[in-house]
């Protein structure tokens, strides 16, 4: 893709497909440890995101984030959406207003993403969240925009896996206790999901 706002709204637009094509799955996820409604919610966060993004393109790679990013803080309830808006967030202001993104900003505002999901969320790796996909994911590095999103998502990938075995500390998995053991974590596979899907949009 190219790098400019346009490519990104498209990006955004294909993980939005992404989520509805997996909500399902991670309704099943989030019924195993949690309230299941964590592919519901996001389906209906990325709806809303896409419903934006049809009335007007921003004209920057930031101001898109942005636009993700108020989207999913004002419309997604439970822990995702907020957890999410704040990554989206802290990613927009990391990019700053230049018009293209370079393999060098998209670390930077992985890593601001993940930081701002951590402060937030208060969760460290191995509490079986979102934490454990995203912290591997943005030590992701390369010298195209396309490389440092396809280490990020298979680092993503093997984060979302080890959480398996884990017993759940932080969120409602946690309510589990030993229980939570066993089962793939709900929102460290939708965050694999969506960077998978932002390196298969490079
Ligand atoms: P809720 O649990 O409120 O229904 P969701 O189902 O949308 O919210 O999201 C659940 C996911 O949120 C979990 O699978 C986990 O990955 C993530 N999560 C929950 N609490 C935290 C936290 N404190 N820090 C990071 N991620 C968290
Ligand atoms: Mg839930
Ligand atoms: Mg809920």
């Amino acid at each position: 893709m190219g790098c400019d706002a346009g490519a990104v709204a498209a990006a955004i637009r294909e993980a939005a497909a992404v989520i509805t094509e997996h909500r399902d799955e991670l309704v099943r996820l989030d019924q195993a440890i949690g309230d299941g409604d964590h592919g519901e919610n996001l389906k209906r966060g990325f709806g809303f995101v896409v419903a934006r993004l049809d009335e007007s393109t921003p004209d920057t790679p930031a101001a898109v984030l942005k636009l993700v990013a108020t989207t999913l803080i004002s419309k997604v309830g439970g822990a995702a959406g907020p957890l999410y808006g704040t990554a989206f967030l802290r990613a927009a202001t990391a990019l700053g207003d230049g018009p293209e993104l370079t393999p060098e900003l998209i670390s930077t505002a992985l890593r601001a993403a993940v930081d701002g999901v951590v402060a937030r969320g208060k969760a460290e790796v191995g509490d079986k969240t979102m934490v454990d996909a995203l912290v591997p994911a943005a030590k992701a590095q390369g010298s195209t925009v396309g490389e440092v999103l396809r280490a990020a998502a298979d680092a993503a990938e093997a984060g979302a896996e080890s959480t398996v075995p884990l017993v759940a500390r932080k969120g409602r998995a946690s309510y589990l206790g030993e229980r939570s053991a066993g089962h793939l974590d709900p929102g460290a596979r939708s965050s694999a999901l969506l960077l998978r899907s932002f390196a298969d949009s490079t």
